[in-house]
C-alpha cells in the first residue's frame, strides 16, 4: 500500500471507531439504545480503534523484538473492558488513533510535498541538435545538451542559461514565490516554471543529480538522523512500556495486599496501565520536529533530521564562506589586463579553462565571454585547486589560471605591469602558461543583498560571527566592512584546511555552524556542529557535507531556520515537561488517590493530544525571511 493510501485508511477507521464511540455515549449518558445496538457500536469501536495498533505492535514484536507503546494502548482497553469498563477502553482507543493519525499526517507531509515536485517534472524536453529542435524524453537528457524553454513550461532538467532571458517560478524549490530573472549564466532548477521569455538551457546535471532528487534523498535521509531528545523519547518508550506493563502486573498484587477485593484491584491495575502508559513522552519529540521539518522544507529550507534542527538551535558562532556565500560571485569582470596578444584570444582561452568549473569566478568569467561574443577555446584535462585555481590543457600546451597561491605553485612571479592591478581589493585572476604570466582580469565582488541583513539579525540574537576566505585580504576586508564585520572577524588567505582549524578554533566558543557553497568548503561544513550548504546550484559535494541546506541563496532563511529550530527546542521542552508531569500526575493519583478510569484516560489522551497539537503549532508557518 503506498503512503497516502494508507493516511486514508488510517483517517477512515479512526473515523469509524469515533462513530462507535458517540454511539455507545449516547446511550450512557443521553438516550438508552437497544443493547444489542450498543454492544456491536463498542465491538466495532474496540476492532476499528484496536486492530491497527494490535498490528503494529505485533509486527514490532515480531520483528525487532520489541514492546511497543501500541501494545499497552490495547492491552489497557481489554483490561478496561475485562472489569466492565469498556466505555473508556473505547475512548482510550479512540483517542489514541486520533492521535497517531495526526502524527502520521504531519510525517508523511514533508516528504509528500517534496515527492509532489516529482510530478511536477516534464516528461519529454525539446532538444536542439544538429538535427534541428526534437522532442525527447527528459531522461535521454546528458549534461551538455541544449534544450528550449518555452514561456508557461516547466524546467525539465538542471541546467545553466545560455541565451535569452526571462522570470522564472521557483517556489517549488525555493519557497519564495517572487518570480526570479534569469539572463545568460544563471542557474535554473528543474520543476520550477518559465513564465516569460523563450530561455535556451545548457543541461548541468542529468536526472540522478538533480535538485529534486537531491531534495528527496535529503528528506528521506531525514528519518534516519535523530536529534539526541528524539533518541531520548524512543529510548523511554521502549524500556519504559516494559516497566508499565511488569508494574500494572506486580501492582495488583499490591492492591490485594492492602485489602482490595480482586475485581477492584484488576480495575486499579488497569487505571494505572492507562495513566502510566508513556504515549505523550513518546509522541512529544517527532510531533514537534517533523512538524518543524515539513515547515521548513516548505520555506525552502532543507534540514537532514531533527539532529541538524537541535543542532542550529544552540549554535554560538556562524561562520561563513565569502564567494558565493556572502557575496554572489557574480558581479563581473570589472577589468583585463593582457600582456601579450589580444584581448578576445585571452579571454577565450580563461573562458575555456573555467567551462566545466563551478566556482562563481568562473561563471562571471564565462559570462563576460558570453557578452562580448568571445567563443571559448577548446581546453581539456581540467584540474581544479579548490582556493588557487585551476589548470587545464589547450593546442599549444598546459595553462592555469588562479590566485597568488597558483602563481607559486607554477614557479611564476607576478609581472611588473600587473603589480598595481594584485594590490586592488578586488578579486583578481592570473591567466598562464607555466611560468609565464599572460595577463589578469579582476573580478568584482558583491555582498549578497540579503547578507547584511541575515547577519545583523544573527548577531542581534547574540550569535558571533565569522568570515573565512580563500580569496586576498584586501577584499576581505572591503567586503566584510559593508557587511558590518570587525576586523578580527575576518579571516583570509585560508586554504580549504585552514577553514576546518578555524571552526575547530572557533568550538571553544561553542557550538560552530559553518555556511558555504565550494568544493573548497566540505571539509570545514562537515566538521562544524551543523554545516550549511547555500543554494542547490552551488557544489554538490558541498550539499553531501552539509546538514541543511538553504535551497534558495537567501541568507535570511539561515536566520529563520534558527528561529525555527530554537522554536522547536522550545516546544520539545514544554512538551516533556507538560508529558512527563502529566503523567507523574496520573500515576501517583491511581496508586495512592483510586483515581476512576475515566479520569485516567482523558488525562492520558489529553495530554497526548495536547503535546501532539503543540509540535502541529510549527507547521502553521512556513519559514520565511523577515
Ligand atoms: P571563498 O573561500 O571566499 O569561497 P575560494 O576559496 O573559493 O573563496 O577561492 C579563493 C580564491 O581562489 C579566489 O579568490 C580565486 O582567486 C582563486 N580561485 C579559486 N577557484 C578558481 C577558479 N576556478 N578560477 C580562478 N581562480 C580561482
Ligand atoms: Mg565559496
Amino acid at each position: 500500500m503506498t503512503e497516502t493510501e494508507d493516511d486514508g485508511a488510517e483517517l477512515y477507521l479512526t473515523l469509524l471507531c469515533w462513530i462507535g464511540l458517540g454511539i455507545a455515549t449516547l446511550d450512557a449518558f443521553l438516550q438508552p439504545l437497544p443493547v444489542g445496538l450498543v454492544w456491536a457500536a463498542l465491538g466495532a469501536a474496540y476492532l476499528t480503534g484496536g486492530l491497527p495498533p494490535l498490528r503494529t505492535a505485533l509486527a514490532e514484536l515480531w520483528h525487532d523484538h520489541r514492546l511497543d507503546i501500541d501494545l499497552l494502548m490495547v492491552v489497557a482497553a481489554l483490561a478496561a473492558a475485562a472489569v466492565g469498563a469498556a466505555l473508556e477502553g473505547a475512548v482510550l482507543l479512540a483517542l489514541f488513533s486520533l492521535s497517531q493519525s495526526l502524527e502520521h499526517r504531519a510525517m508523511g507531509k514533508a516528504r509528500r510535498a517534496v515527492e509532489a515536485l516529482m510530478q511536477l517534472r516534464p516528461e519529454t524536453a525539446l532538444r536542439e541538435g544538429p538535427e534541428g529542435v526534437i522532442e525527447v524524453p527528459v531522461a535521454d537528457l546528458v549534461p551538455g545538451d541544449r534544450v528550449i524553454l518555452r514561456p508557461g513550461a516547466r524546467v525539465p532538467v538542471d541546467g545553466r542559461v545560455v541565451l535569452g532571458s526571462g522570470h522564472l517560478d521557483e517556489s517549488t524549490v525555493t519557497g519564495e514565490s517572487a518570480p526570479v530573472r534569469k539572463e545568460p549564466g544563471a542557474h535554473v532548477h528543474e520543476a520550477t516554471v518559465n513564465l516569460d521569455g523563450i530561455l535556451t538551457v545548457e543541461v548541468v546535471r542529468g536526472l540522478a543529480t538533480s535538485t529534486v532528487a537531491q531534495m528527496i534523498r535529503l528528506v528521506t535521509e531525514a528519518q534516519a538522523m535523530k536529534s539526541p531528545s528524539e533518541r531520548f523519547s524512543d529510548w523511554f518508550g521502549q524500556r519504559y512500556t516494559v516497566a508499565v506493563l511488569v508494574g500494572s502486573v506486580l501492582s495488583w498484587f499490591g492492591f490485594r495486599y492492602v485489602g482490595w477485593p480482586p475485581g477492584e484491584a484488576l480495575y486499579r491495575s488497569a487505571t494505572l496501565l492507562v495513566a502510566a502508559s508513556p504515549c505523550a513522552v513518546v509522541i512529544s519529540v517527532p510531533a514537534a520536529i517533523l512538524s518543524a521539518l515539513s515547515a521548513a522544507a516548505r520555506g525552502g529550507v532543507l534540514f537532514k533530521g531533527g539532529a541538524a534542527l537541535e543542532g542550529l538551535a544552540d549554535v554560538k558562532v556562524f561562520a561563513f564562506d565569502k564567494t558565493g556565500t556572502l557575496t554572489t560571485g557574480l558581479a563581473g569582470v570589472t577589468g583585463i589586463t593582457v600582456l601579450s596578444g589580444s584581448e578576445a584570444d585571452f579571454l577565450a582561452r580563461v573562458a575555456g579553462l573555467e567551462a566545466q568549473s563551478e566556482h562563481p569566478i568562473a561563471e562571471a568569467i564565462r559570462r563576460e565571454a558570453a557578452e562580448r561574443g568571445v567563443v571559448p577555446v577548446p581546453v581539456s584535462d581540467m584540474r581544479a585547486y579548490p582556493s588557487e585555481g585551476i589548470t587545464g590543457r589547450d593546442a599549444e600546451g598546459e595553462i592555469w589560471a588562479g590566485n597568488a597561491r597558483m602563481l607559486d605553485r607554477m614557479g611564476a612571479a607576478m609581472p611588473a605591469a600587473l603589480a598595481g592591478m594584485a594590490d586592488g581589493a578586488e578579486t583578481l585572476v592570473l591567466l598562464g602558461r607555466g611560468p609565464k604570466v599572460e595577463g589578469a582580469i579582476t573580478v568584482a565582488d558583491e555582498p549578497r543583498e540579503t547578507a547584511h541583513a541575515a547577519l545583523a539579525e544573527l548577531r542581534a540574537a547574540g550569535a558571533g560571527l565569522l568570515m573565512m576566505t580563500g580569496d586576498r585580504r584586501a577584499v576581505a576586508a572591503r567586503i566584510g566592512a559593508r557587511l558590518g564585520l570587525e576586523p578580527g572577524e575576518i579571516h583570509a588567505g585560508l586554504l580549504p584546511g585552514d577553514k576546518v582549524t578555524l571552526v575547530d578554533t572557533a568550538a571553544r566558543q561553542g557550538r560552530v555552524a559553518f555556511i558555504g557553497d565550494g568544493v573548497n568548503d566540505a571539509a570545514a561544513l562537515a566538521r562544524a556542529d551543523v554545516g550549511v550548504a547555500m543554494g542547490v546550484a552551488g557544489s554538490e559535494v558541498a550539499l553531501q557535507a552539509a546538514d541543511v541546506a538553504l535551497m534558495a541563496e537567501d541568507l535570511r532563511k539561515l536566520a529563520a531556520a534558527r528561529r525555527l529550530a530554537r522554536r522547536t527546542a522550545a516546544i520539545i521542552r514544554q512538551n516533556l515537561v507538560l508529558a512527563l508531569g502529566a503523567m507523574a500526575c496520573l500515576v501517583v493519583g491511581s496508586i495512592f488517590f483510586a483515581l476512576p478510569m475515566p479520569l485516567a484516560v482523558v488525562g492520558h489522551e489529553g495530554g497526548t493530544l495536547l503535546v501532539v497539537l503543540n509540535g502541529l503549532r510549527l507547521l502553521a508557518d512556513p519559514i520565511r525571511a523577515r
